[in-house]
């Protein structure tokens, strides 16, 4: 979309439906996400752009976010936490992922619920917070894959309840964590 020029609402919503669809074919799902970017980018110039939506409070914000037709939870979300910086913590597939193997939740909670697990435990952050998922992002790609996990390198194995279950073939010395991540109240389930 870089290379389109076609980075701005104003610019998505002058492209042809067909060119929007090839800039965002490699993401899958790509006649849908065109449909959904061109709906929300009428949605967000209609709603005065970036400076008047910045000037709502984070929770309108959001429940407005989640009135837009294709905005979930976690895109919500990340809108919130990067594009407008609020202190709002982003709930995807990783995190989920971390915190069921790490047992900081048993079972499936909700979104709302998971989200407010890392709330109450973090302070209220923007800079943290970002860091924070960005790293559970890495952790997930690099180590705690969905197939195949590298428990052997990896720093949170003492902590881990899924590498006790499941214990790698080589143990490393690695691994001399304890079970503390947040800042607040150390880990916790829900
Ligand atoms: S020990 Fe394995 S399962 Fe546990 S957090 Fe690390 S990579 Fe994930």
């Amino acid at each position: 979309m870089k290379v389109k020029d076609c980075l701005n609402p104003g610019q998505i919503l002058c492209v042809s439906p067909d060119l929007l669809e090839e800039c965002l074919k490699s993401a899958g799902y790509f006649r849908l996400k065109a449909q959904r970017l061109r709906h929300f980018c009428r949605w967000y110039l209609a709603a005065g752009g970036f400076d008047a939506l910045q000037s709502w409070p984070t929770h309108a914000l959001r429940s407005t976010l989640l009135a837009v037709h294709g905005i979930g939870p976690e895109t919500a979300d990340d809108m919130l936490l990067y594009a407008f910086e609020r202190p709002v913590f982003v709930i995807d597939a990783y995190t989920r992922r971390l915190a069921q193997r790490l047992r900081w939740i048993i079972g499936n909670p909700s979104y709302d619920k998971l989200q407010q697990l890392f709330e109450h435990s973090l302070p209220n952050e923007v800079s943290l917070y970002n860091q924070y998922h960005a790293l559970i992002v890495i952790h997930a790609k690099t180590r705690c894959r969905k197939q195949k996990p590298k428990c052997e390198s990896c720093l949170l194995q003492s902590a881990c309840h899924y590498t006790r279950d499941h214990p790698p073939a080589d143990p490393s010395p690695l691994n001399t964590a304890s079970t503390c991540f947040t800042r607040r109240g150390g880990n916790r389930a829900v």
